[in-house]
């Protein structure tokens, strides 16, 4: 193991190749070893991380302004083909000169016209990325819709009942627990998920398997 002292020269020469600066108080700081030490950096952008000695010394750079660069290579044409996509999907027009719009970056604000004609603005990223549901509450009604039809057709296909109203139920998370009634009559309160994986009653298997052993030694 290197000591603190060289460990600590090393990082400073590095900040100061990569024009970064040490998050707090450097003087106290101290090197517990190569894998085990975490060095608080702002990078020269003012991105606040903590990275590993090995890995600032082997030049791995602040990943925000690495991340900012990526999209900023998208070309004006590209981005400009997503943004009419995207419009296209949701309803929406561009509120302006399409033609004269030049793409910037992934964090731009576009404007817009919604559906009703009313002015709306998306960062580039929201308008783009989320093109596929309009938003969250759209998303998570395709999901339930989904789950459920798949709940449904498991229930049927092995005579359950749904315990509750079925109708009502909204599909949360996949940990979500729910009631079902077997073909003889055993209630189970399992996950969601459990129950359209493995659709078996845990009283009947646990009847089964006792029917299916041998008698024990007396
Ligand atoms: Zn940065
Ligand atoms: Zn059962």
């Amino acid at each position: 193991m290197i000591s603190n002292k060289q460990a600590k020269e090393n990082i400073s020469k590095k900040l100061e190749e990569y024009g970064y600066s040490f998050d707090g108080d450097f003087e106290a700081f101290e090197y517990i070893g190569y894998k085990k030490t975490y060095i608080p950096v702002i990078c020269n952008n003012g991105h606040h991380y903590n990275v590993r000695y090995p890995n600032l010394i082997s030049k791995s750079k602040c990943d925000k302004c690495h991340k900012i660069k990526v999209s900023k290579y998208t070309s004006n044409t590209e981005a400009k083909e997503k943004i009419k996509e995207s419009l296209e999907y949701r309803g929406y027009k561009f509120d302006g000169d399409f033609d004269k719009f030049i793409y910037v970056n992934s964090k731009m604000i576009i404007n817009l016209l919604d559906e009703k004609g009313e002015k709306i603005n998306l960062l580039y990223d929201s308008l783009t990325i989320k093109s596929k549901y309009k938003n969250k509450t759209e998303n998570r009604k395709a999901i339930n819709i989904n789950i459920k039809s798949k709940l449904k057709k498991t229930l049927e296909d092995n005579n359950y009942t749904f315990i509750g109203s079925f109708n009502r139920f909204f599909y949360k998370k996949t940990n979500m627990k729910i009631t079902v009634k077997c073909e003889r009559g055993h209630q189970n309160t399992l996950s969601i998920n459990y129950f359209i994986k493995n659709n078996v009653c845990r009283d009947c298997k646990k009847e089964n398997s006792k029917r299916l052993k041998k008698p024990s030694n007396h």
